[in-house]
């Protein structure tokens, strides 16, 4: 047996395997280069995804050609001065992109330090020539010409040239996000994809990071994010987090930095989750940018070659800090949430004499639309079928006087969301303020109404049950049976008593009684589909929460139901004292506010 030491080449193409998987990982190693050498602009050029071309130019430090030939050697770095992996500052720290990227593409290093010469290096499949004269500004541009020509099977596993330019662009953002003072570019060879100015004004109601953060997730982030700043026993965390009526139906918006470097983390997502679960359906996620400033010792870096896991010492502690933080926040300024989406409302009214321009069909004025072609009223069911069902099943909280028409004014005045004066379309309640028109989602209102004394119930002296007179037996399959079997005992706990019936079925005896009349089976059936999904991780609590969220929306007034009116100012009055009632459970909001102001604008008054 022959055991011999493996070539450089070798050597670095193996390691290549682990550092660069894909273009976006060159690229990511490459600019972090730029951001540790000092860069303040820093500009890329992408052709084919990175494939056959890609460019890194910097205004950073640059390297003299000693430098550069030892950039390119394993494991040669200039950014453990001290040997010591436990106060890792920098970016990089391997000494091992260089030659990775050396191995398995054509490389050419061009740097000018100040006040020296250009020189150039180039490495071909792991073989360096010695540097050369060149010319080039200050900094160092760093090219990479048929990436993995020199791995083959590699080369095999790219994506599409615009997932590749894709996972670029996002390697790209991550890093900028973290660096707002530097100014980025990319450049796909036809046209600039991406840039954002260097961000350094850091005071003020606009800072640069939000700034920076929203040239990434968009202008709604800007319009609809909230900063967050809190600290504990030394841990900092800090950053922008979008209010529940911003959302997307992915975690990718959502982003993580441990001291300046962007790291993936389960931890993240998981704590989002838990601190918007009542402000969200599951589906749903917020757009966010968290940065936790830690002390080096208390975090591992060195976990992955490509550096972008971390390690916590004290993972609970971080998952708590960034859990209780957003909590708090999303609580004390939930009444902000839906002033936002009134601006869109209104911005939604046009007036024939603000847009004369308009010419689809929709946005044609009112008094047009009334007269064109057939008159298509009369074949909608209108009401809508179900809207004069019995009201028995409403419960709402009735201590409150029933308003006529002689004290809705003094409640108009005296109550933040006014004296209800209508109820359109079996849905909307409209009702007059002191200075403006709100108009109320009875469905979306209800249900979050519902799911706060579900919660207070649970938190209290239990959930108040209801037998069933007769008990409604369910089939379902058995997997799906056997779940909510599994969880009859929490399932007690919110008033919902089930249990086994034979093969595949279940019987359920008692219902929370706040739900009032239910489609038992479909609350059951989305039950079980909820606990299929749930996250292991969650805590009890926070799955029993997510239970309440499910029942509650099955418990509520449904749109589409006739409400008279003192069951429209019941609700309301419980509107203005159940926390977070001004969204739904899913980020919905539950009501909008006209202010009289903009109405007057609207028509030309002001
Ligand atoms: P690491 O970043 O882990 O040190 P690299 O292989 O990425 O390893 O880079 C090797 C060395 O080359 C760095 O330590 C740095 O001194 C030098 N270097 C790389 N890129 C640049 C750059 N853009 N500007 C200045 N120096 C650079
Ligand atoms: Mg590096």
């Amino acid at each position: 047996m022959n055991i011999r030491v493996l070539p450089d080449t070798l050597v670095n193409q193996i390691a290549a395997g682990e550092v660069i998987e894909r273009p976006a990982a060159a690229i990511k190693e490459l600019v972090e280069n730029s951001l540790d050498a000092g860069a303040t602009k820093i500009d890329l050029l992408i052709r084919n995804g990175g494939r056959t071309y890609l460019s890194v130019t910097d205004d950073g430090l640059g390297m003299t050609p000693e430098q550069m030939i030892l950039s390119v050697q394993r494991h040669a770095t200039s950014k453990l001065p001290n040997d010591d992996l436990s106060k890792i500052t920098t970016l990089g720290f391997r000494g091992e992109a260089l030659p990775s990227i050396g191995a398995i593409s054509k490389l050419r290093i061009t740097s000018r330090p100040k006040g020296s010469e250009a020189w150039e290096l180039n490495v071909e499949g792991g073989k360096k020539s010695s540097p050369k004269l060149s010319s080039q500004n200050y900094g160092t541009r760093v090219e990479v010409r048929d990436m993995f020509y020199a791995t083959p099977a590699r080369l095999k596993f790219l994506k599409t040239d615009r997932t590749e330019f894709s996972h670029i662009m996002d390697a790209v953002y991550r890093l900028a996000m973290t660096n707002p003072e530097v100014a980025f570019s990319i450049n796909d060879g036809e046209k600039v994809k991406f840039s954002c100015v260097s961000e350094t004004d850091l005071t003020g109601s606009d800072p640069a990071l939000l700034r920076r953060l929203s040239s990434i997730m968009g202008k709604e982030f800007f319009e609809n994010s909230l900063m967050v700043s809190s600290e504990i026993e030394g841990v900092k965390l800090y950053g922008y987090a979008s209010v529940p009526t911003l959302n997307r139906n992915t975690t990718r918006y959502q982003y993580l930095f441990v001291n300046g470097r962007p790291v993936r983390d389960r931890l993240l997502h998981g704590a989002v989750r838990a601190a918007y679960q009542d402000f969200l359906a599951r589906q749903r996620h917020p757009l966010i940018a968290l940065f936790i400033d830690i002390n080096t010792e208390l975090v591992d870096v060195n976990v992955h070659p490509a550096k972008s896991e971390v390690r916590f010492r004290d993972a609970a502690k971080i998952r708590g800090l960034i859990v209780g933080t957003l909590k708090q926040l999303l609580s004390s300024s939930s009444q902000n949430v839906s002033t936002t989406v009134a601006d869109l409302a209104l911005s939604k009214f046009q007036s024939p004499l603000r847009d004369p321009n308009s010419g689809l069909k929709s946005q044609l004025p009112l008094r047009e639309r009334l007269f064109e072609g057939k008159n298509e009223t009369s074949k909608i069911d209108y009401p809508p079928s179900g809207a004069i069902e019995s009201l028995k099943n409403v419960q709402f909280v009735t201590e409150v006087e029933s308003p006529n028409k002689d004290n809705g004014e003094i409640i108009s005045k005296n109550y933040p969301l006014g004296a209800a004066r209508a109820q359109l379309h079996a849905t909307y309640i409209v009702s007059q303020t002191e200075d403006s028109i709100v108009i109320v989602d009875q469905h979306a209102a209800h249900e979050r109404l519902v799911y706060e004394r579900m919660k207070k119930a649970l938190n209290g002296n239990g959930v108040i049950r209801q037998g069933l007179l007769i008990p409604e037996i369910i089939e379902l399959d058995d997997e799906a049976a056997t779940r909510l079997v599994d969880r009859a005992a929490e399932l007690t706990e919110l008033g919902l008593v089930l249990e086994k019936f034979g093969h595949g079925a279940i019987v359920v005896r008692e219902v929370p009684s706040l739900l009032g009349h239910t489609d038992t089976k479909s609350l059951i059936v989305d039950l079980a589909d909820d606990l299929k999904v749930m996250d292991s991780e969650l805590s009890l609590r926070e799955r029993l929460e997510e239970v309440c969220s499910t029942m509650a929306c099955h418990g509520s007034v449904r749109a589409g139901r006739q409400l008279n009116p003192s069951e429209m100012d019941a609700l309301l009055r419980e509107m203005e004292v159940t926390p977070h009632s001004d969204q739904c459970n899913h980020g919905r909001p539950t009501y909008i506010e006209l202010k009289l102001t903009d109405i007057e604008r609207l028509f030309g008054r002001r």
